[in-house]
């Protein structure tokens, strides 16, 4: 799967996409994550790349030009899933939303900056605006970032045992069970004895029964 990240920071986006689980997916040659940065595209000797809203009001928008030039210089070369463009006021990022895009083969991700990007944009490139919460950021990277990851972490392969993220919370519509590691007695706190006694069968209702009873308790919505 490749991803075409379109940024005026690209050195934000550098650390989250090269550690860990995202650099073994790429040195395992499952994704590739290319990094555009829009000041290559920028208006003039001075790179311009935002300016005044019309209307007035305060906060500068992306301009136009820039990012059709970038957009389309990617375009012309190949096909593309989509082209997401990451807002508050897009869909809310979901794990039924990640499944779905860890099935496709080529996306771009524009970052918008300062008030975003300019609408004509949106109308004419972008076929897909993800939200990642209900909050604003002052940027996109760390939203594109949270989506590639989420993106990638499911695609198989990825995940050295790849039914771990089958168990993550939200993929089958509940959170995740309680998860206990050595020592067996942490200063008086046991681990559940369910978990030590060797039986598969117990150990995975044991594990469903903490899943509905987390998700009852936290976020009863899910169970809707
Ligand atoms: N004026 C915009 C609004 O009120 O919807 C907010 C612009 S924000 C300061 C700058 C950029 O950060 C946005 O263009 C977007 O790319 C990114 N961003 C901020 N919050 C985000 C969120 N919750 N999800 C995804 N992207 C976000």
């Amino acid at each position: 799967m490749r991803f075409d990240i379109i940024t005026v920071l690209p050195e934000l986006l550098h650390g989250p996409l090269h550690h860990s689980i995202m650099q073994r997916a790429v040195d395992k040659g499952l994704v590739s994550f290319h990094i555009h940065n829009l000041r290559d595209y920028g208006l003039g000797r001075t790179k311009q790349l935002d300016d005044y809203q019309y209307g007035g009001g305060a906060g500068m928008v992306m301009m136009c030009e820039p990012l059709a030039a970038c957009i389309e210089s990617l375009t012309n070369v190949r096909t593309y899933d989509h082209i997401i463009y990451v807002t508050p006021d897009g869909e809310q990022l979901t794990q039924g939303l990640v499944n779905r895009l860890s099935l496709q083969g080529n996306l771009i991700i524009i970052c918008g900056h300062y008030k975003g990007i300019d609408e004509r944009i949106r109308e004419k490139y972008v076929t897909l605006e993800v939200s990642i919460g209900d909050y604003v950021l002052s940027g996109g990277e760390l939203a594109a970032a949270v989506l590639v990851d989420s993106v990638t972490r499911v695609i198989p392969g990825v995940l050295n045992d790849e039914t771990s993220a089958l168990f993550d919370s939200f993929q089958d519509g509940l959170l995740a069970p309680p998860v206990y590691t050595r020592p067996a007695d942490f200063n008086g706190m046991k681990v559940p004895d369910i978990l030590l006694s060797g039986n598969d069968k117990l150990i995975d209702e044991w594990r469903t029964e903490q899943s509905y009873e987390r998700t009852r308790k936290r976020r009863p919505d899910l169970l809707k």
